[in-house]
């Protein structure tokens, strides 16, 4: 199991999965299961970077996104799913990396001025929430991963994430700058340089048509959502366009989802070619082609899915949590003595001794 190379990636829990995700990130995931050692981490701390006061919320979420990646097809015999505030080496390391990153450099992250606009978080935003991009580093380099599938908004962070994997290798383990980034292990770094893998829809619109898809602001198609609700939200993709005759622009949100879920690439050409040229096709008519493409993908998912509903259905999510935790913990921890031995700060192991119970 171990010679394999590995994969990190991981969701907020700030609500359900959407289809963003899964042409963003869950489909790699899935597809990768046996090429990869994968870790999928449940960012329950970073969900309370921007919900503090909705702690149940964040707690449900957890669970239905453990929902979603299962009914999606993750198997938890073969990855692991865990809870970050249940790895503690990631609030660890968090800490060293954020001493390795000039303040206003994560200030400068460009997802996070997008999110601080698009979530309105105006000036009122927790200390904390800068800090989660900081804690990204942690959550991915702990595992040492040579792979992450991301969607695009994402690539700016793992940049960052590249940034502090150099700069420890070089700062605590000797590497030469200079080194090709493929080469910093073979140097004598701790943390291979990762890379981000972005999905087959690099950034899927909302229904909003404006927005990308996004848990929290309300332009979703949920993976949970069933056939009537799907027809209702395709049905509000906004186009702009006035009638089945004029010639509509192939570039706008809603063939974004024709390209994305229309499975028959001959049928995608054909949609195209007379929606661009107006040749009597309206939007009515497309809109019911992609939701029922949507539908037959969401099928097999809503199946599985059932078999989780109810409070039987949570204590079997908890424990798929807490085997891939206890599993995750033990790379983690291999992880975080080895930073400490590279910075110096291995004087000792550490055993915490609780002592007898009062
Ligand atoms: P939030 O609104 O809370 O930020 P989100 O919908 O953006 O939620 P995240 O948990 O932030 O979802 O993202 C999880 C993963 O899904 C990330 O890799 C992200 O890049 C990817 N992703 C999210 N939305 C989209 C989208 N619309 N298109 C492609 N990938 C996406
Ligand atoms: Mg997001």
């Amino acid at each position: 199991m171990n010679s394999r190379p590995r994969i990190l990636t991981g969701d907020t829990p700030t609500g359900s999965l959407h289809l963003g995700h899964w042409v963003g990130s869950l489909e790699n995931r899935v597809r990768l299961q046996d090429e990869y050692e994968c870790y999928f981490l449940l960012a329950n701390m970073h969900a309370f970077t921007t919900r503090a006061e909705k702690p149940d919320e964040i707690r449900r979420d957890t669970i239905e996104i453990v929902k979603d990646w299962l009914a999606a097809g993750i198997d938890p015999a073969r990855s692991c799913v865990l809870l970050q505030t249940e790895v503690p080496a990631i609030a660890e390391l968090t800490w060293f990396f954020a001493m390795l990153l000039p303040f206003n450099r994560v200030m400068r992250n460009p997802t996070l001025k997008t999110e601080i606009d698009s979530k309105g978080l105006g000036d009122k935003y927790s200390f904390g929430f800068p800090m989660y991009a900081v804690g990204q580093c942690a959550d991915i380099l702990v595992f040492r991963p040579e792979l992450v599938p991301v969607g695009e908004d994402q690539v700016a962070h793992i940049e960052m994430c590249r940034e502090v994997a150099r700069r420890f290798n070089q700062v605590f383990c000797g590497v030469d700058p200079k080194t090709e980034d493929d080469d910093y292990v073979k140097a004598g770094g701790l943390f291979p340089i990762p890379m981000a893998l972005v999905g087959r829809v690099a950034r899927l619109a909302g229904i909003d048509g404006v927005q990308k898809m996004s848990k929290s602001l309300g332009n979703a198609i949920f993976l949970n959502d069933d056939p009537a609700t799907v027809k209702k939200k395709v049905g509000k993709i906004f186009t702009g366009r006035q009638s089945p005759t004029e010639p509509g622009d192939t570039s706008n949100a809603l063939f974004q989802f024709v390209e994305a879920f229309i499975t028959d690439a001959a049928r995608v050409a054909e949609l195209k070619d007379r929606y661009s040229r107006g040749d009597n096709i309206g939007d009515g008519h497309i809109k019911a082609e992609v939701t029922e493409a949507i539908n037959a993908m969401l099928a097999p998912m809503r199946e599985r899915r059932a078999q989780f509903d109810g409070p039987a259905g949570e204590k079997m999510i908890i424990e798929i949590i807490r085997d891939g935790t206890s599993r995750a913990n033990r790379l983690a921890e291999e992880t975080l003595w080895l930073a400490k031995q590279a910075m110096g700060l291995d004087l000792f192991p550490r055993t915490i001794d609780l002592g007898k119970a009062r």
